[in-house]
């Protein structure tokens, strides 16, 4: 059998060739950075770790869990989760939903309401915005769901798809919401109740300890496809031949970087949606700055929509006596963006919060932009990835990972579906 190109070492790229080397099929990685990792990467900076954006560990599986733990063993801290949500200028704690009896009297009856009253209706649901009516009601929406989500988004919910709210998004029933305006918790929400962060040296631990051995190249980045020839050129010059091509870039750049492609896949690449997120971190010399693992902004007049606190993960993320602090702007892509006056912005907001104290001095500041960040279900998503897979697969071309797959999806699911490709690529070559 000949050899497999696998391009990007994230978390996707390095399952899948874990899994091919042990049914002894060679493979060859190529990478555009020059460190392997992905967005699951940390860099260390003036004795900081940093995560690209909030980065924990949260299994569906236990076989994952396992295959996890034997890689990271004792390195691992099991964490209760801490989070909550700033509203009406105060640390609500999270799901908004079940904690209603933090919020003022007024907007705990509007949610209440709200909520009862879409019990007794009946919807037709055809996008987000209408599950959020539904499930939720005018009140939870209002405060909650429909700001928090549009500046997450940045995009209509009207005209975004259901297929992913079911995981990501706790849906409490009557009885929950009740309980939760009157202070009363008697049940955990959502898919991270409890979450696990390598105790030293930031996430980027999990895919350094991943055993996988022979060759990684890196800084070497796909720039071109031919796929008439079945070649790559690199960013070096190089050319490369492919009977197969297992690729976790974003799928939106797969395409854009195709010799000569079709009228038609140009349309459809441009109805693959996504934002992108700036992330600013932090480092402030006093410990303890904030006593949650992270939190959540749905109020417009705050540039971020979550800010997270990493030093709370694992102390060793920050040095002694300062504390890690993250912010996550989401941004339209093809924007102009000014990342000074946003993080002088973000800082002005963290005072405003109370979240900096006006003595604090900032001794680290490091943005990093993620240029695909989260994939927007639009309603043309699901189809248009199907067609653009149909035809790379004709081309002997398997696009995964969660820009591969162009979904939302976890560092679990990327391990998953490194698997499941490895599986693939065995059944094909026979
Ligand atoms: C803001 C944010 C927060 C998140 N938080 C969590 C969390 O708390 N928990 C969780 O489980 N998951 C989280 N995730 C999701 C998680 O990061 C991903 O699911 C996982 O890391 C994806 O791995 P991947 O290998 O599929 O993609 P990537 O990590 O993007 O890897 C793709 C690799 O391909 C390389 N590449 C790109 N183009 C080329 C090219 N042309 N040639 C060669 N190489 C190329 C890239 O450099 C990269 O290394 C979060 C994601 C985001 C955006």
């Amino acid at each position: 059998m000949k050899k497999v190109f696998i391009l990007g070492a994230g978390l996707s790229g390095l399952s899948l060739a874990y899994h091919l080397q042990k049914r002894k099929i060679v493979c060859q990685i190529f990478e555009r950075e020059k460190e392997i990792g992905g967005l699951a990467s940390s860099k260390q900076i003036s004795g900081f770790y940093l995560d690209h954006a909030g980065h924990l560990l949260h299994f569906k599986h236990k076989r994952i869990f396992s295959f996890v733990k034997g890689l990271l063993g004792n390195s691992l801290i099991k964490h209760k989760r801490n989070a909550s949500i700033y509203s009406f200028r105060r640390f609500v704690p999270y799901p908004f939903q079940v904690s209603l009896f933090a919020l003022p009297q007024k907007i705990k009856e509007d949610c209440l309401k709200g909520f009862i009253e879409a019990k007794e209706k009946n919807f037709v649901i055809n996008n987000f915005q209408d599950w959020i009516m539904k499930e939720f009601g005018k009140g939870i929406a209002r405060y909650f769901m429909v700001p928090y989500n549009q500046k997450l988004w940045q995009h209509d919910l009207h005209d975004i798809a259901l297929d992913w709210v079911n995981w990501s998004i706790p849906k409490p029933d009557l009885e929950d919401v009740i309980n939760g305006a009157l202070g009363i918790k008697n049940r955990q929400f959502g898919y991270n109740p409890v979450f696990f962060y390598p105790r030293e040296g930031g996430i980027g631990l999990f895919p350094e300890s991943f055993p996988v051995s022979g060759k990684r190249l890196f800084n070497q980045s796909a720039e071109k496809i031919d796929l008439k020839k079945h070649c790559v050129l690199l960013n070096n010059g190089e050319v490369i031949r492919y009977r197969w091509l297992l690729s976790t870039m974003p799928l939106h750049r797969l395409v854009l970087s195709l010799k000569d492609p079709p009228g038609w896949l140009l349309s459809a690449c441009k109805k693959l949606e996504y934002v992108s997120v700036l992330n600013i971190n932090l480092g402030i010399d006093r410990p303890d700055v904030l006593p949650f693992h992270w939190v959540y902004f749905p109020e417009e007049d705050k540039p971020f929509y979550r800010i997270g606190c990493p030093s709370n993960f694992s102390r060793t993320v920050a040095p002694k006596g300062t504390t890690s602090l993250f912010m996550e702007i989401s941004l339209k892509p093809d924007q102009n963006h000014d990342i000074a006056a946003l993080t002088r912005e973000c800082i002005e907001s963290l005072k405003k919060c109370k979240i900096l104290r006006p003595e604090d001095k900032i001794v680290s500041m490091y943005p990093i932009l993620l240029e695909y960040a989260y994939v927007i279900y639009n309603s043309a998503r699901s189809a248009t990835v199907k067609k653009i897979h149909a035809y790379l697969n004709r081309h002997h071309i398997y696009s995964f990972g969660r820009y591969g797959s162009w979904i939302y999806s976890s560092m679990e699911d990327a391990v998953l579906e490194g698997k499941s490709n490895a599986e693939r690529v065995i059944q094909i070559s026979g």
